[in-house]
């Protein structure tokens, strides 16, 4: 899978102009080695609050820390909360939603077995992939300069999802029966939602049963078109889709140009 070619940075430290910020083991090879960035070069650092700050590097003895020259103005905000709870799907497929979904502007994504999945996800090994997938994440952030990292969280069930809090609440449902609404109605009777979960099925979809399920707790039932997408174009469409119009319809920032 494609490795981090920025020099981009997510930091934990809330640091002023003047102050140093140190660079964990990773992040000094990664400025070293794969940079090649020397004393005094400029890079970006994002501490996860919001905050994109410019930054010299310094390297002390074997160790690299940024000193902290002034906050630039983060472009990279969506105008709506995007939450993605999307069925498990398989390997590559899965690591590619991933980091698509952070290029686009994710804030969350939610993980979710439901009756179809082929995926099943083995406690033992949950915990690593969890580590690794956060990996894919931060690298996707900082690769497209993100101001804050995805939220992701651990699987969990098709049950759970009704569960989960948005001002609008959508599930992606091939329209095969023609009852499934049309996004951009949906969307146009929500003009102002904070948050917008989007719930994507698997490779092997949803039951009728999880449909009706998801619909009487209020979640609207949206079709993408008359074509079957596969999963991870479903997710990566419907992200798009979503900031597009809320990005369209929404206030110009008054620095925008
Ligand atoms: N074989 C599955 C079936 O017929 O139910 C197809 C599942 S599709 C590969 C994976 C997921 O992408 C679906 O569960 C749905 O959430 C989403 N999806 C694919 N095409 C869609 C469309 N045209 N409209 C809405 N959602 C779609």
């Amino acid at each position: 899978f494609p490795t981090r070619r920025s020099s981009d940075l997510f930091v934990n430290t809330l640091a002023m102009p003047g102050e140093l910020i140190p660079m964990t083991k990773e992040q000094t090879h990664h400025i070293r080695r794969v940079m090649r960035m020397q004393q005094g070069d400029v890079i970006r650092v994002a501490d996860n609050s919001g905050r994109v700050l410019l930054a010299e590097v310094e390297y002390h003895q074997e160790e690299a820390a940024a000193r902290v020259v002034r906050e630039v103005r983060d472009r990279s905000r969506t105008s709506v909360e995007l939450i993605l709870a999307q069925g498990m799907i398989k390997g590559e497929k899965w690591d590619y939603l991933l980091q698509k979904s952070a290029e686009l502007g994710v804030a969350e994504i939610i993980p979710f077995v439901s009756s179809r999945c082929v995926v099943k996800i083995k406690d033992e090994k949950s915990e690593k992939k969890i580590v690794r997938w956060n990996k894919i994440l931060c690298e996707a952030c900082e690769q497209c300069k993100r101001s804050t990292l995805v939220r992701l969280q651990p699987p969990c069930t098709f049950s759970q999802l009704s569960q989960i809090d948005a001002d609008l609440r959508l599930i992606a449902y091939e329209d095969a029966d023609c009852k499934s609404e049309r996004l951009c109605e949906v969307l146009r009777a929500h003009p102002s939602p904070k948050r917008v979960l989007m719930v994507v099925g698997s490779e092997g979809g949803f039951s009728a049963d999880e449909v009706e399920a998801l619909t009487a707790s209020g979640f609207h039932r949206v079709s993408l078109g008359g074509r079957i997408l596969r999963a991870e174009t479903a997710a990566i469409s419907l992200l798009n889709s979503i900031e597009f119009y809320y990005d369209m319809a929404g206030e110009k920032d008054e620095d925008d140009i």
